[in-house]
């Protein structure tokens, strides 16, 4: 098992602050501080979802999607019946490929609409059987679980086991790598969010997506969830077929992290050689 490094370091501050009490008991304020401000900095590493602390995080796509003009554009907490069908027509109109990380026991309650996601082009990823409020708080079992149900329930969907995972919510616990690891799949976090799920304007969720827009940008929205306009009508609806003129005027070309991203293995070698293809 591979621990971040950032991991391992915490492992042995908790030994050496052990260590010092035991051998030398006056020093126990001096390692009790330095246990808390450890646990204080792996606890923000978790709970800001772009950190690289507790292990390898996608923020953006690498160098050679970017020499490709590449954004991602990635859609959480689907399938949802009633709105990710009309997002896959605004994405058809624009031709434009997705990642749909879905939520796997809601694929399993929409198995026909989670196969149509495929279908069209795009791809299905993991975020979690259940999406539970409570996911970074798990334990490397209930992990194991959470992440391996739904890997077993999208690969039996869909046809191919997904590679990519985004934790609920963003957040993570120190846990969350090794599992990862041993699933084989990669953390996905985003380059900028709309935050769709509580703003009600569509005008702030694109202005705040396309702030800085540029090739290599993972962007967030949500079809599950979506917060719904004054209208009564889901925000990402009203947002995905100005945020594809954007990206087209810009230039760029909204793909897959399927596409986008190196197979594992090859990431090492692209990271080394950036912009070839
Ligand atoms: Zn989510």
């Amino acid at each position: 098992m591979t621990l971040p490094a950032y991991v391992k370091a915490s492992a042995a501050v908790h030994v050496a602050a052990g260590a010092a009490v035991l051998f030398s008991p006056p020093t126990w304020p001096w390692a009790l501080g330095a246990v808390a401000a450890n646990h204080l900095v792996l606890t923000g590493g978790g709970l800001w979802p772009r950190s690289r602390w507790l292990g390898r995080n996608w923020t953006r796509l690498p160098a050679a999607a970017a020499a490709r003009r590449e954004v991602a554009i990635t859609i959480d907490d689907g399938p949802d019946p009633e709105v990710t069908p009309a997002v896959l027509d605004l994405l058809d109109a624009q031709a434009a490929r997705a990642t749909f990380f879905v939520i796997a026991s809601a694929a399993a309650r929409h198995p026909a609409l989670c196969r149509e996601i495929a279908r069209r082009g795009h791809s299905v990823q993991n975020h979690s059987d259940r999406h539970s409020r409570a996911f970074s708080l798990l334990g490397p079992r209930g992990l194991a679980r959470e992440i391996g149900a739904a890997q077993a329930r999208l690969a039996d969907l869909v046809g191919v086991a997904p590679r990519f995972f985004r934790a609920p919510a963003g957040l993570r616990s120190p846990l969350l790598a090794p599992v990862l690891e041993r699933l084989g799949l990669e953390l996905v976090s985003w380059t900028r969010r709309g935050y769709d799920t509580v703003r009600r304007e569509p005008a702030g969720v694109l202005a705040r997506l396309c702030d800085g827009l540029a090739a290599s940008d993972i962007l967030l929205l949500h079809d599950g969830n979506a917060a719904r306009t004054d209208a009564g009508q889901p925000v990402v609806l009203a947002v995905l077929p100005a945020l594809l003129e954007r990206i087209a005027a810009a230039g760029l070309r909204p793909a897959t992290l399927a596409d986008a991203l190196p197979v594992r293995g090859d990431a090492a070698a692209a990271a080394l050689a950036p912009a070839t293809r």
